[in-house]
């Protein structure tokens, strides 16, 4: 705690990294530092709660200050970033929490990384993306969500998660054109050795929009911890979609997901009766149908958003798919260039 002030985040992460098994600084670090943090501008405001990009000494970092009436997110998130090692380049990195009083008001804090570009819904209202870049964002949050899905056993392990909220608004842009997935709020853990299901007790429910058809249904049995992980699958195939159409020469402009069929702060009823009496998917725009990336896309994303959630792939499985378009786009592209410095060179 002496040498705080004189190391930046990362040095004092990487030298905790033997202590304890949680994601963030060691717990009387996270106070430490909260304390030298300096609010500087607010980036994202909502029901839930305001985030920030702050300042400690000077390195930029994102605080999320819950409402009170959010302390449960903010225990909830907290206690698996605590709980469980988290770091991977595709999960929004952990600094700290903090609970203080201020004016007899209770103040929560989570502190993270800092992104500049976003979330991916704030990315894809300003920015169009040619294939590359649409395969990079897709594939590393993919990435992100199949780690969180996966139990590492060991002691430098950790037990399945699921998100219980995917979104684009909770995933964010990282400037290498990478995305990393947050706000854990809704998460729910599986320790499969020891067979404990732990639910939390938050009494939220995830986005209504990007809710499963099982969920609207009201059949899900919450015992069976694939069926979080199936839930998670569907949203994730709606994440495609929304950034599938921002994509290519001639990219469709930015809509959410059932844009056509409700409006724009749909109830649990309207989202049922779109989803799971009428069984309507986004609609797949024309010129995907005559583009060979943009099918195996489609594709892709039905089988994320199928009806039967036993029908959906899993993450593991949509991670590695993009990952071999992502792959083979990058080497036609390298062939094509190739030719055309043979060409070139011919011509001379
Ligand atoms: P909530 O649980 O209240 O939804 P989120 O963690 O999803 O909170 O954050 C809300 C919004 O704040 C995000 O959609 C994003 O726009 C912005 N945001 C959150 N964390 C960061 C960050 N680390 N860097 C940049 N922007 C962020
Ligand atoms: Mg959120
Ligand atoms: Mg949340």
């Amino acid at each position: 705690v002496q040498h705080v002030g004189e190391s930046t985040l990362q040095e004092l992460l990487d030298h905790s990294c033997t202590s304890g098994s949680g994601s963030g600084l060691p717990q009387l670090v996270q106070r430490t530092v909260a304390k030298q943090v300096c609010l500087v501008e607010c980036i994202g405001k909502g029901r839930y709660g305001e985030v920030w990009r702050g300042r400690y000494h000077d390195e930029d970092v994102a605080v999320k200050i819950f409402s009170s009436r959010d302390e449960p997110s903010w225990s909830r998130e907290t206690e698996i970033y605590n709980m469980c090692l988290l770091r991977h380049e595709n999960i929004l990195g952990y600094y700290g929490s903090d609970m203080t009083s201020r004016h007899s008001c209770t103040q929560l804090w989570l502190i993270t990384h800092y992104h500049p570009y976003g979330s991916l819904y704030d990315f894809l209202q300003k920015t169009t993306l040619d294939y590359e870049q649409m395969l990079s964002l897709v594939h590393s949050a993919a990435a992100g969500l199949s780690h969180l899905h996966t139990e590492i056993i060991g002691n430098r392990g950790k037990p399945a998660i699921a998100h219980r909220d995917m979104k684009t608004k909770n995933i964010l842009v990282k400037t290498n054109m990478t995305c990393c997935i947050g706000d854990l709020g809704l998460a729910v853990i599986h320790r499969q050795q020891e067979n404990v299901l732990d639910l939390g007790h938050n009494q939220k429910v995830g986005t209504k929009r990007y809710m499963a058809p099982e969920l609207l249904a009201e059949t899900l049995n919450p015992d069976f911890f694939d069926s979080f992980k199936c839930v998670d699958v569907y949203a994730f195939g709606l994440v495609v979609w929304e950034v599938a159409r921002r994509s290519g020469e001639y990219a469709e402009e930015y809509k959410p997901p059932f844009y056509e069929c409700v409006s724009s702060d749909p109830s649990f009823e309207d989202m049922k009766k779109v989803v799971v009496i009428d069984q309507t998917r986004p609609v797949i725009p024309n010129r995907w149908s005559s583009d060979l990336l943009m099918s195996q896309m489609s594709k892709l994303m039905k089988e994320c958003w199928a009806q039967n959630p036993k029908a959906r792939l899993p993450i593991l499985r949509v991670k590695k798919t993009l990952f071999q378009l992502l792959n083979s786009w990058q080497l036609q592209r390298k062939e094509d260039r190739n030719l055309k410095i043979e060409n070139l060179e011919k011509s001379v």
